[in-house]
């Protein structure tokens, strides 16, 4: 068993494809550059393709793509977890400015999820253990990210293959099966970082300001550090865990062994309680 967003049916769908055609389109884009597959994305699904990002250096770039191309088509969803640092909230708020056009949906956790959660297992159970942080990740980010992504027909994220170890085989054009089929575009799935931060450079891209104090990877404050010279660019999330992976399992689901046993069942148990106060 692993810990996989529930797959939900679309609510509207427009272009359809399956697995043998967007295995056909995932070949031709993949020479391609960000901004042609963005652009085949508008152009295939306009407003239902959703940039899905927590706002690090790989989602800005994408949006300002994104930006350049469609403006008016852009539609930005990011999580606010209840944990996040202050610095991210002001960042949300500078994305606004500089991207007017676009729309920024801020997404939040069902209250009931979380109140169900904190109850049974304290506000900071992600320290007590690994199945407890995914438990955490899956109340406060995967489920709200998962509900945003039923109403659309593509979303894009900003994964690339050299990030870690789960994203090596990433393709540029994926159908996600694990959120009912719709289309995901890795449009920097071939980039380096290097590159990624040359983009930033030439255009003057805003970056989150926690990257200037160190952090190289930003998501909840406590579950977010800086990095010490030599680790991982992903080293400073859930530092404190050994032998996990440093995923929240929306893009990709959780199967570690048997911790993901243990976090079904916390999640079935919190199903029950909620459904019950109901
Ligand atoms: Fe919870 Fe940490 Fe995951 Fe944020 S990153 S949702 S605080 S476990």
């Amino acid at each position: 068993m692993t810990i996989e967003a529930a797959t939900l049916e679309p609510v509207s769908r427009g272009p359809v494809f399956d697995d043998l055609e967007i295995g056909e389109i995932a070949m031709n884009l993949d020479d391609l550059e960000p901004w042609d597959v963005i652009e085949w994305a508008y152009d295939t699904f306009g407003r239902q393709a959703g940039i899905v990002t927590a706002l690090q250096v790989d989602g800005m770039v994408t949006l300002d793509i994104a930006y350049e191309i469609a403006p008016d088509d852009v539609r930005v969803l990011t999580v606010d977890t209840g944990r996040l640092p202050q610095a991210t909230h002001d960042f949300i708020d500078r994305v606004r400015e500089r991207y007017p056009r676009a729309s920024v949906e801020v997404l939040l956790p069902d209250h009931r999820d979380v109140e169900a959660m904190v109850q049974r297992s304290g506000v900071n159970l992600f320290r007590k253990s690994v199945p407890l942080r995914f438990v955490c990740c899956h109340v406060r980010k995967v489920r709200p990210l998962t509900r945003a992504l039923r109403d659309l027909d593509a979303w894009f994220t900003a994964l690339r293959r050299d990030q870690w170890a789960s994203r090596a085989a990433i393709r540029k054009v994926e159908l996600d099966h694990d959120h009912g089929g719709l289309v995901k575009i890795n449009a920097l799935a071939d980039w380096a970082k290097e590159e990624v931060w040359q983009y930033v450079e030439d255009n003057d891209v805003p970056i989150h300001p926690l990257y200037a104090a160190g952090y190289t990877s930003i998501g909840c404050e406590p579950c977010s550090r800086p990095i010490e010279p030599g680790e991982d660019d992903r080293a400073g999330r859930w530092w404190w865990e050994e032998d996990a992976p440093k995923e929240c399992g929306i893009h990709c689901p959780i199967d570690t062994g048997n911790f993901e046993k243990e976090a079904e069942q916390i999640l079935v148990q919190l199903e029950n309680r909620t459904e019950a106060r109901v």
